[in-house]
């Protein structure tokens, strides 16, 4: 173990991994903390579905830069660590189950089809059928989304890790207790009796975020949010469409990655804390959907059923920048259902404000300045 790195970044999931192999490129002496190992919770138990064109508000942006960002970055980082991403790309079809789904559908059309790096169309019945026989006759319509990206989040994450280890990174399996300040200056981390010494912190936590309020004394506003996943056996011939459909009240995607697992998620549950047992609502409610979707589906068995955390703030949005009132501390977090697609922006764009105090990247709305007033007054450790 060193005793001191340019940065040290706490928390070793997709979020830290990106930050650190951009930081790596930028030639710094990187250190990861990780209290379990690497992509150990949803980093590496994600759906791994990249689509920038399915949600609304104010990271939209963000959202598709990344996604194009993505597209070199698989390409290198895949190389860099010799670590296969199973990356797929795959058309996206959104189906409407019902007539009421088939306006909103629409309406999502309007919405998606100025968006420039998808092509998107509308599809009738017969013709949905025509593309993936197998979907329910019962089905009103769809819209299509062409060039979507289907990833496994876990290797991508160790490929991350793996290619920043490459050009001089550490990662320490160690819990880290606590920040080392010099007035307000942040100078180091603890990991119980040990520390490590640094330029500057990050602190990259995901769902487990709140436990450093105490460590930079103001209250970090992240709360963990319970997905559970299924895996089947696959089917043959491939699904090669990424398909999401809402029925009884849950949404539910249903693809087959490179795994050749067919894939069902993801539910969305709040206010059940740092749980993560598997539910037995969470299986019949994804089945039930993605049984009306690919009737099919019913004879596959299942192979494995995940639960995990999203890291979710108040409004929605990821906290992403410098620690008010403390120097050399950043924080990038509260990435919610969309950490694995943000993460080459926050990867650069975490790394440029670290390296040299700015960046092209437009992070500034996603500061952590907009939760100040709700500061607990809490002092840092030392
Ligand atoms: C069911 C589900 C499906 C999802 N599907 C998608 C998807 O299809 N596409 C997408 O883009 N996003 C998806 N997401 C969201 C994405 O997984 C998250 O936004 C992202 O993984 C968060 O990454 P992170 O690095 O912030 O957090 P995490 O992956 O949770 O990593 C935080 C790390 O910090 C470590 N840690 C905690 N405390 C300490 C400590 N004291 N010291 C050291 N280390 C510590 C933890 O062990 C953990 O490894 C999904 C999430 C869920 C739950």
């Amino acid at each position: 173990m060193r005793s001191r790195s340019d940065v040290v970044i706490i928390g070793g999931g997709v979020v830290g991994a990106s930050i650190a192999y951009h930081l790596a490129n930028e030639g710094m002496s990187v250190t990861i903390i990780e209290r379990d190992s690497v992509a150990s919770h949803a980093s590496g138990f994600s759906g791994g579905y990249l689509n920038p064109t399915s949600e609304t508000g104010k990271l939209v942006p963000l959202h598709h830069q990344s996604f194009r960002m993505h597209r070199e970055l698989l390409e290198n980082v895949q190389e860099e660590s010799g670590v296969d991403a199973q990356v797929l790309r795959m058309p996206h079809i959104e189906l409407a189950l019902t007539e009421s789904g088939v306006q909103f559908q629409r309406t999502e059309l309007e919405r998606i089809s100025p968006f420039p790096d998808f092509k998107t169309q509308w599809l009738e019945p017969d013709e949905i059928r025509k593309l993936e026989p197998r979907i329910t006759d019962d089905v009103c319509g769809g819209v299509l989304v062409e060039d979507v990206i289907v990833l496994d989040s876990y290797n991508l994450t160790l490929a991350l890790v793996k290619a920043a280890e490459n050009r001089g990174a550490e990662t320490l399996l160690r819990e880290a207790t606590g920040i080392i300040y010099e007035n307000d200056r942040a100078v180091g981390v603890r990991m119980g009796q040990d520390r490590i010494d640094c330029d500057k912190v990050i602190v990259a936590l995901g769902p487990w975020s709140g436990a450093a309020s105490l460590w930079i004394g103001l209250d970090i506003p992240i709360v963990p949010q319970k997905g559970e996943l299924l895996r089947l056996e696959g089917l043959d011939p491939k699904l090669e469409f990424h398909l999401r459909a809402i029925h009884a009240g849950t949404t539910c995607s249903v693809y087959q990655k490179g795994d050749g697992l067919v894939w069902l998620g993801a539910t969305k549950e709040d206010g059940k804390g740092f749980d993560t047992v598997n539910s037995n609502q969470a299986l019949r409610s994804l089945s039930e959907v993605a049984i009306r979707m690919l009737p099919e589906l019913e004879s596959r068995k299942l192979v494995l059923q995940t639960a995990c955390l999203r890291p979710v703030t108040p409004d929605g949005d990821p906290i992403l920048g410098n620690v008010p009132g403390k120097e050399n501390l950043f924080i990038a977090t509260g990435t919610a259902g969309q950490g694995v697609l943000l993460a080459p922006a926050i990867g650069k764009a975490m790394a440029d404000l670290v390296s040299t105090g700015e960046t092209d990247i437009d992070i500034a709305q996603f500061g952590f300045e907009r939760f100040r007033e709700k500061s607990t007054g809490l002092t840092g450790t030392s």
